[in-house]
């Protein structure tokens, strides 16, 4: 059984680190020390911030919704958790594991807890070992509570003021809810050549604790290299791949671990699994295209299934609707379901909505949202959002030019995108109204159904004159 091969492993540890003492000469390296830095916040703060920066990565990027992928991950993840050695733990933290529906091999976690494993870095690794080795390295960051630790260092130059800008720091230097205006690469925090030295070593002996081979950490670095991908935030550049390489080994001499957990069975299994789905996007084409995932209904069970298509007619009595923050209403078809979250909102009959490859996926129904732009002029602005929707739907093409058009009153544009729905494959006719907002933001209306149904043209244009904006 594994817990008793753990406690072995850590009385052999403590006799080889007895044995070292005594017998090697005193300028052999031994163990790594690692302390806490000084750090103003409390790790009530962590929780706090990483739960608002966890909220923006989950608008942001995709989640891979399969029970049986997040359940594996989510297994391994509090295994490694409750390996954290006692004095790193924090009785305040909650770990909990998603995974990312994004190609890069990479993973990130955030303060207090919250850790997105990449699909493509499931995908990547040669065991369950070199996947736990990643995970051990993020769990460190958080255990040694870098993020807050990296806004204290920063706060003594007066870079930040404040609580609130460490979930901007942590998510690239600016206020939380800007993210979507973000260039990619900023994502994640950067940590300084110490921090990531420190993960790694902590995160060997995490590794250990848990059953793994520290080593498996090591070789995720030869394993990245050798698919010519780069790690993203988990192999920062400093220090170099080379250098930590040799640096785990030299730990993983103190970690002795006897017959480690590499080759599973479940993770086989989640590797067929997840080569099952269509190719991912990475995260740059995700950020990109900065399009919000609706992530939860009203209830937050967002239904998985497969949407078909089948749908009945859109209903003649009406229901309004106060949405995005309730400064706008809307009226629509009263069999038609609120579904999405604050930034964006879509009504949809049954049937047409559910998820495929774990996006959010509609085939008829009006969303509602507001998109962020740095255009001025509302043609440029629409532009904008439409080579966004372009990055998150490929299929997606112009079918004609801009039309002018008013909604609640406001001047506004309107054009026909034709698409072919992911989902179903069937071809699809989006109608797009856009007008600008005084703070400069662009709202926007989409409607789609299906090219060859004709019976929801008039709901669409009921629903559009009912809009009324109160910006
Ligand atoms: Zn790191």
């Amino acid at each position: 059984m594994r817990s008793s091969q753990v406690s072995n492993g850590r009385r052999f540890i403590a006799w080889i680190t007895l044995f070292t003492f005594l017998v090697m000469p005193l300028s052999l390296v031994a163990q790594t020390q690692i302390k806490y830095h000084s750090n103003r916040y409390s790790p009530q703060d962590d929780v706090k911030v990483g739960l608002q920066a966890a909220q923006e990565a989950e608008q942001q990027f995709p989640l891979l919704r399969d029970e049986t992928v997040g359940g594996y991950v989510e297994r391994v993840g509090q295994r490694l958790a409750s390996a954290i050695p006692s004095e790193f733990q924090h009785p305040e933290f909650r770990y909990y594991f998603k995974v990312v529906n994004a190609s890069d091999i990479n993973a990130f976690a955030l303060p207090g807890g919250p850790m997105y494993v990449n699909r493509g870095m499931i995908e990547a690794a040669s065991n369950e070992g070199e996947m736990a080795g990643v995970m051990c390295h993020e769990l460190s960051h958080v255990a040694l509570r870098h993020g807050t630790a990296q806004a204290t260092k920063a706060q003594k130059y007066s870079i930040l003021s404040g609580i609130a800008g460490i979930a901007g720091t942590i998510l690239g230097g600016q206020g939380v809810g800007q993210l979507a205006q973000l260039p990619f690469g900023v994502y994640f925090l950067k940590f300084s050549r110490e921090y990531e030295t420190e993960a790694d070593v902590l995160g060997a002996r995490i590794c250990a604790n848990a059953g793994y081979d520290p080593r498996d950490l090591a070789n995720m670095f030869k394993t990245i290299e050798r698919q010519g991908g780069g790690g993203g935030g988990f192999l920062s550049d400093h220090p170099s791949p080379k250098d930590r390489y040799a640096r785990i080994n030299q730990e993983a001499q103190y970690l002795k671990v006897n017959n480690p957990i590499r080759d599973t069975r479940d993770f086989a299994r989640v590797q067929e699994r997840l080569r099952g789905y269509p190719r991912a996007q990475t995260m740059a084409e995700i950020a990109r295209s900065g399009q919000r995932n609706p992530v939860g209904d009203n209830t937050g069970n967002y239904p998985s299934n497969v949407p078909t298509g089948r749908v009945d007619y859109p209903s003649t009595r009406y229901q309004s609707y106060g949405i995005l923050n309730g400064n706008v209403t809307v009226s629509v078809p009263n069999n038609w379901r609120q579904l999405g979250e604050s930034n964006s909102v879509w009504f949809a009959p049954e049937g047409a909505y559910g998820q495929y490859n774990g996006q959010a996926v509609f085939t008829h129904g009006v969303n509602f949202g507001i998109a962020q732009t740095s255009q001025r002029n509302l043609q440029s602005a629409t532009d904008e959002l439409v080579n966004g929707l372009a990055q998150g739907n490929p299929n997606l093409r112009a079918s004609r030019g801009y039309q002018r058009t008013t909604l609640s009153g406001r001047s506004a544009l309107w054009t026909s995108l034709s698409n072919r729905n992911e989902a179903t494959g069937r071809t699809e006719n989006i109608r797009l109204i856009t007008t600008q907002l005084s703070n400069g933001q662009l709202f926007y209306m989409i409607a789609v159904a299906p090219s060859n149904e004709q019976g929801f043209e008039g709901a669409f244009q009921n629903v559009a004159s009912s809009v009324r904006i109160n910006y």
